[in-house]
């Protein structure tokens, strides 16, 4: 589909259709285009328009969707820049649509977040932002910070009252309240993080231990080589597992050495790498065989990082496994459910996201809440502590810039910009 606006936009689209029929606003209609200055007919598309100020953008846009080959949209497009349009920059549909107060930042950035999406809990969290429900959320607490800036305010024209304690008591009381609620949506980034950003998660073990097949096993699919023969994955894979709603990237290793010991072929260097780049380590070993020198350097190594030990091939042993960790089979399927389940629970690490409370998901946004909720609590001691009006009135000021920072209210054209660009170009 390629998608017009400006105050051109309309004017450009009807020059196209050579046709006198007035196109009617918001009503799909089937039109033909032809080659310049001949017969040839280039496509038959379907012709929206949204006359401006009811449009995404809130100018005059049209939508023309177009057969899809490349040859096509080409042709159709140099047509459509010939007749004066130009191409949009990154996110710059989005751009106008929050500079003529169509959505605001927030809601503009959920619209990058839901194209991106990799998972549907993803998807749902980026729907209900673009919707609006975080500055639904973060309005009361704003108007509630205006309320108690109102009353220092007008208690500083009257220079000779000082603030009674009572009314003093309610005004913290209140910033309390608003302290609370910023703390509660800074700690739901945590889960919200895992949404949006996702996971990733390494395989490493000795070579036949089974990585590849726990990685086919974790993926569901035959992407990786399994093999009898040692070594013979060549690179690293990585795929894309949703593990409830988390998207975790899930690499092996496998092919990182083509020797039996692991970190020596790997190099402690390369092993560190993938182990610094992950969010969480798998250190896979073989139920049924002992623990070698390399398997526990390996062991060693990692135990710094967030790790999970899986004994794989737990269906040869019989009886209890007597190593620690997870018992899994990649052959049978048993213990990966509990894996999943643990590979979660240990990402997650508290995070909890029962699906229905409204998550941060970006860090912008978690950075700004954090800088609000430290200035209301350093107002709230300030309100403890009977300091001057103007002093409590500079951190609750300082609290409400962040709060439009996140909305767009108070963002510097500078932060936009930055913003807009990691938007593909369309949107
Ligand atoms: P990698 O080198 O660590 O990636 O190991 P592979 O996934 O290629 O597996 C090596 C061999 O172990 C293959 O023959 C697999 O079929 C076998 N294997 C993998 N997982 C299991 C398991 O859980 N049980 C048994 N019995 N064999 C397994």
């Amino acid at each position: 589909m390629i998608r017009l606006s400006g105050p051109d936009a309309l004017g450009i689209t009807n020059s196209l259709l050579h046709s006198e029929l007035n196109l009617e606003p918001r009503k799909a209609s089937l039109r033909k285009i032809f080659k310049p200055d001949s017969n040839d007919l280039l496509d038959h598309v379907l012709v929206t328009t949204f006359p401006g100020p009811r449009s995404f953008t809130g100018e005059d846009v049209a939508e023309i969707s177009c057969h899809g080959s490349p040859a096509v949209v080409r042709q159709l497009l140099d047509l459509i820049l010939v007749s004066g349009a130009r191409l949009a920059g990154p996110g710059e549909f989005t751009l106008r649509a929050v500079a003529n107060g169509r959505m605001n930042l927030s809601q503009a950035e959920a619209v990058r977040d839901l194209i991106d999406a990799q998972t549907e809990a993803a998807a749902k969290q980026a729907a209900r932002q673009v919707n609006g429900e975080l500055s639904n959320v973060l309005r009361p607490l704003k108007d509630r910070i205006i309320d108690v800036v109102v009353h220092l305010e007008s208690a500083l024209e009257f220079v000779e009252d000082d603030l009674p304690t009572v009314k003093m008591m309610v005004l913290q009381e209140s910033l309390l309240g608003v302290s609370e609620g910023i703390q509660r949506l800074v700690m739901s980034y945590k889960a919200g993080r895992l949404l949006s950003g996702g996971a990733k998660v390494t395989i490493l073990g000795s070579p036949n231990v089974g990585k590849s097949s726990l990685f086919n096993e974790l993926v569901r699919s035959d992407r990786a080589i399994v093999t009898d023969k040692p070594g013979t994955t060549r690179d690293t894979l990585t795929e894309t597992v949703d593990l409830k709603g988390v998207p975790v990237a899930l690499t092996d290793t496998a092919g990182l050495r083509t020797t039996t010991d692991v970190i020596e072929s790997m190099g402690i260097e390369r092993t560190q790498r993938a182990m610094n780049e992950a969010d969480l380590l798998l250190v896979v070993l073989d139920s049924s065989m002992p623990i070698d020198k390399a398997e526990e350097e390996l062991l060693t190594l990692t135990s710094v990082h967030r790790r999970l030990v899986v004994n794989n091939k737990c269906d040869l042993i019989r009886g209890e496994s007597t190593q620690n960790g997870l018992n899994v089979s990649a052959l049978t399927g048993a213990g990966i459910e509990d894996l999943r389940i643990a590979i979660l629970a240990t990402l997650q690490d508290g995070a909890v996201d029962n699906g229905a409370a409204l998550l941060v998901t970006n860090a912008r946004h978690h950075d700004l809440l954090v800088r609000a909720g430290r200035e209301v609590d350093i107002a709230i001691q300030a309100l403890g502590d009977r300091l001057s009006e103007e002093l409590i009135l500079v951190s609750l000021h300082s609290a409400l810039k962040l709060f439009g920072e996140i909305t767009g209210e108070t963002t510097t054209e500078s932060i936009l910009s930055e913003i807009f660009a990691t938007f593909c170009i369309g949107k």
